[in-house]
């Protein structure tokens, strides 16, 4: 974000306050440091160069700095604010500034760090996540402890690490008429822990009558560091995204995750001053598209396999707010024959997972989680649906911990193509 734009969405804010209920922090604390409009209050100082950009001011508890981290950069404010701050990118280039000069403590570095590098290097989870086997997901004690995170810490394990790096096939025909080519955005975290919802992707695409491809090297996206105000690294993934995907010759580029989705549409704003790759990243985030967007838009073929079931949904943030997407996945789920949808009360409220805030940010995000899964179990559903990696681990484990009356079954926890993906399978 160049200075103009800054100033310009910081000058946007009339302090009106319509954002603060739909702030997640800001509902927990009821700080006003922890709301939006606080938040854009310290923003704006720094900017003013009021409130000092500097180590100590920027993380001692109570400063700009602690306030700012514990935002979840869910821009559930973007969605409430009438005055079309772009709260999301402000956030994403103070983090930058703050990153470039704030000292952190040497096991808060070690922990951002690790946490970057092993989950958008998938050799490096999936060695971690073999590892962590071991002990059920559990981190063990010492290190939790060592790097500030509390001591029942667990990591996310899939159920067949070999089925799902294995799950996307590169190239998979158009079933009935041709009616689009895609490319599948495999992404880092979700070709290690969710392959088989890539694999359900390209089903469900291709029972839709649309070409997929699934480039096998294909680098992250840039969206953890984007979201953690490391700019640097992030433009760099995003150009070698787009020199890697944009000769496939695609209507569409497909995500299945909603963090990663709302990232890639923003490729253009990120390299709007970059001569070079300025046009070329705008027509490439022109095609991204959330898998539930384009089916939507497409218009699904019928499903012919009843799922008998209670579905509930909860949203991604990034899929509601980061691109405003509410209403296809729900259409989607309700399309399924036997299906009896019920809405969650604050579904639209984030999980606390939030890329890395989970890790960075525990208490807050459990505090989070309990009230989400609280929301979701009060519906009685047999199936919880959501659309993002994080989501889908965090409220896995929420809903694991949870402890039910004897002989309750737990519900499961799916993305929306892997129901849709029932519901079109051929028996
Ligand atoms: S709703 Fe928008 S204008 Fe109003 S306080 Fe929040 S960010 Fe500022
Ligand atoms: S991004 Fe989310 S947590 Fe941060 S200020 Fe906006 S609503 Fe609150």
């Amino acid at each position: 974000m160049n200075t103009a734009d800054e100033e310009k969405g910081l000058m946007a804010c009339v302090h009106c306050g319509f954002c603060l209920d739909a702030c997640p922090t800001y509902r927990e604390t009821g700080d006003e440091a922890d709301s939006p409009r606080g938040r854009i209050v310290l923003m704006r100082g720094i900017f003013e160069g009021k409130i000092p950009l500097i180590s100590e001011e920027m993380t001692g508890p109570g400063s700009a700095g602690y306030h700012l981290d514990r935002c979840l950069g869910c821009r559930a404010c973007e969605t409430a604010c009438p005055s079309g701050v772009p709260y999301g990118a402000l956030l994403e280039n103070v983090r930058d500034k703050q990153e470039k000069v704030a000292k952190r403590s040497l096991n808060e570095k070690i922990l951002r760090t690790s946490l970057l590098t092993m989950l958008t290097q998938p050799p490096l989870l999936k060695a971690a996540l073999i590892a962590g086997r071991l002990t059920g997901g559990a981190i063990p004690t010492p290190l939790a402890r060592f790097v500030g995170l509390p001591d029942n810490t667990r990591m996310p394990i899939p159920k067949s690490l070999s089925v799902s790096s294995a799950a996307a096939p590169v190239y998979t025909h158009a079933q009935g008429g041709r009616r689009g080519r895609a490319v599948l955005l495999t992404g880092c975290v979700m070709s290690v822990l969710y392959g088989p919802v890539h694999a359900a992707t390209v089903r469900v695409l291709a029972a839709n009558g649309v070409e997929v491809i699934a480039p096998p090297a294909q680098p992250c996206c840039g969206a953890l560091h984007g979201h953690q105000g490391e700019m640097a690294g992030a433009i760099e993934l995003a150009k070698k995204t787009i020199a890697a995907l944009e000769g496939e010759n695609a209507d569409v580029y497909i995500s299945n995750s909603a963090g990663c989705g709302s990232f890639l549409k923003e490729y253009g704003k990120l390299l709007k001053d970059d001569a070079e790759w300025n046009e070329r990243a705008a027509a490439f985030s022109a095609k991204v598209k959330d898998v539930s967007e384009y089916l939507s838009e497409l218009g699904p073929r019928p499903m012919t396999n009843p799922i008998n079931a209670r579905v509930t949904y909860h949203d991604a943030c990034h899929l509601a707010h980061g691109q405003r997407i509410t209403s296809p996945p729900r259409q989607l789920i309700k399309a399924i024959p036997g299906v009896t949808f019920v809405e969650a009360a604050e579904s639209d409220l984030c999980c606390g997972s939030a890329g890395v805030y989970n890790y960075l940010q525990p208490k807050m995000a459990r505090n989070l989680l309990r009230r989400k899964v609280a929301n979701l179990l009060a519906v009685d559903a047999d199936i919880i649906v959501t659309g993002n990696p994080g989501c889908l681990a965090w409220i896995q484990q929420g809903v694991e911990g949870e402890s039910l009356p004897a002989g309750t079954r737990l519900p499961e926890v799916v993305h929306p193509v892997e129901l849709l993906d029932r519901a079109y399978a051929k028996t």
